[in-house]
């Protein structure tokens, strides 16, 4: 592989190679942008390590660059970012990094390029291209990192028990890069993930999620969260997700398993949406299923209200796992307790009011709840699913032609409660919100249809029914 092409396609790598010179520094490209470039996968953030200070290079490559570079110094950390168009290259001095047991943060010193490839977490992050003009272009891979890239396997560099105990975040990236190259975990690794599991503990669940939320969009998700699984890590921050675990089995009846039923709906939502937390909805939509299971002699196993009680567990699940508590959760919460919905809605003696409210009640969000109601469908019978899936789309036919009629998608009520309360002559009370609902309710029933004209009749006639009378004007 020549690595002098890499460094000619982008400019600044000259750049920071005279930098590095005249400063008399040693400067070295690391980490994520040469397995990248290996792998061939685009990369847009570039890692420069140097022996010496990498705010000082920054700042000599900075002025190289002119105005087109922008440099944001953190003091903090030592480092310094470098802007070029859509470029971000970060620079950091190398160093020798030590760890307390109760932190993952390390106490950090001065090092050698080799102290700082020790420090790394994988043996493909820990690859290097040196900037220096003997040796300008020439691969620096002490762990066989490039053998690894081939072999398609995760593995640390230095014992992965000691790797894994000094910063556990280095588990979840662990999974997260076998999730993203659908690279295998080397063995020893992989029992030293199952060993170290616990110490995820000392873990912001914020760091978790990050790399949690990327396993999700990877194009098959369910591979990183069975070794998660299988690792023991899920157990450490979602137990919910665990308890979908196993098969129980009574009076020679078993149900399935939830979780792995779960994985199959998240792969089958990954293969027509992008969308992150459509995929979080394919992972909550069955996890009351635990907590709501019954065995009934006559029916066998049940379990009933799990779609409500899901939809309650939703908040408590964002609130713990540090994900946004906005609208994102409550479109999650939404579509799992919505998702028995429209397969309520197969059958041809269906009525039109049902639709309605299936429209009402999902407003904008109809599309993201089909998306997830076929991928539910997981039997491994082909004709069934077939058959199934043949059901929404006459479900989604029907749906089609009521919204047509009757616009209720995104409901705005045709008579508003201040026109209610002007018409009676009623202050702000209950008997507003009550003529308003019933006015709803006879649209979605299809009692009236849904418009000023008929409405307003409506409710002169419900309000009539309450002793009220309309002012005089
Ligand atoms: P991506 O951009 O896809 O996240 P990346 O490898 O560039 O991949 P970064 O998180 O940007 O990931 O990290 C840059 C480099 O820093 C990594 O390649 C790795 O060498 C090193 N690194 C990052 N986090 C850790 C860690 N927790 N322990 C050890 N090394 C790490």
């Amino acid at each position: 592989m020549d690595f002098k092409e890499l460094l000619n396609r982008h400019p600044f790598f000259g750049e920071i190679h005279s930098a590095a010179e005249e400063l008399g520094l040693k400067a070295y490209v690391i980490g994520g942008f040469v397995r990248d470039f290996i792998l061939g996968r685009p990369s847009k953030d570039i890692d420069v390590v140097c022996i010496g200070s990498g705010i000082e290079l920054a700042e000599a490559v900075a002025r190289k660059v002119g105005k087109e570079g922008k440099v944001t110094v953190f003091k903090n950390f030592g480092t310094a970012m470098l802007t070029i168009g859509e470029w971000e290259v970060e620079f950091v001095g190398a160093r020798k990094e030590s760890y307390d047991r109760n932190s993952r943060k390390p106490v950090v010193e001065n090092g050698t390029l080799e102290d700082d490839q020790n420090r790394r977490d994988f043996t493909i992050n820990a690859l290097a291209v040196s900037l220096n003009k003997t040796t300008y272009g020439e691969l620096l891979d002490p762990f066989g990192g490039v053998k690894d890239l081939k072999r398609k396997i995760i593995r640390t560099p230095l014992d992965p028990k000691i790797t894994f105990s000094d910063d556990p975040l280095r588990m979840m990236r662990a999974v997260r890069f076998a999730a993203q190259l659908n690279f295998d975990i080397a063995p020893d690794t992989f029992d030293a993930l199952s060993e170290q599991a616990e110490r995820l503990k000392i873990v912001s669940e914020e760091r978790i999620i990050d790399e949690l939320n990327k396993i999700i969009l990877t194009p098959k998700p369910s591979y990183g969260f069975k070794l998660l699984f299988h690792a023991q890590l899920l157990h450490q921050f979602f137990p919910e997700m665990v308890a979908l675990h196993g098969v129980e089995t009574q009076n020679g009846l078993s149900h399935k398993d939830n979780f792995y039923h779960t994985l199959q709906v998240l792969d089958n939502v990954a293969e027509v949406s992008d969308d992150l937390w459509l995929r979080w909805a394919a992972i909550l939509h069955d996890i009351a299923k635990p907590p709501t299971k019954r065995f009934d002699k006559k029916v066998g196993w049940t379990f009933h209200g799990h779609e409500d009680k899901g939809a309650r567990m939703v908040p408590h699940i964002f609130r713990r796992l540090k994900l946004p508590m906005d609208h994102k959760m409550k479109f999650v919460q939404k579509l799992v307790r919505l998702h028995l919905r429209p397969i309520a809605l197969v059958k041809d003696t269906v009525t039109d009011s049902a639709l309605r409210r299936l429209l009402f009640d999902t407003g904008d969000d109809l599309d993201a709840l089909m998306k997830l109601c076929r991928a539910d469908i997981t039997s491994k019978n082909d004709n069934k699913v077939q058959r199934y899936l043949r059901n929404f789309d006459k479900v989604e036919r029907k749906i089609q032609e009521v919204e047509e009629k009757d616009h209720v998608r995104n409901f705005q009520p045709p008579v508003s409660g201040e026109e209610i309360m002007e018409a009676f002559g009623l202050k702000p009370s209950r008997e507003v919100g009550e003529i308003k609902e019933e006015i709803k309710e006879a649209i979605l029933e299809g009692k009236i249809r849904n418009n000023r004209e008929e409405a307003w009749r409506f409710m002169l006639e419900t309000a009539k029914a309450k002793g009220l009378e309309p002012v005089r004007k």
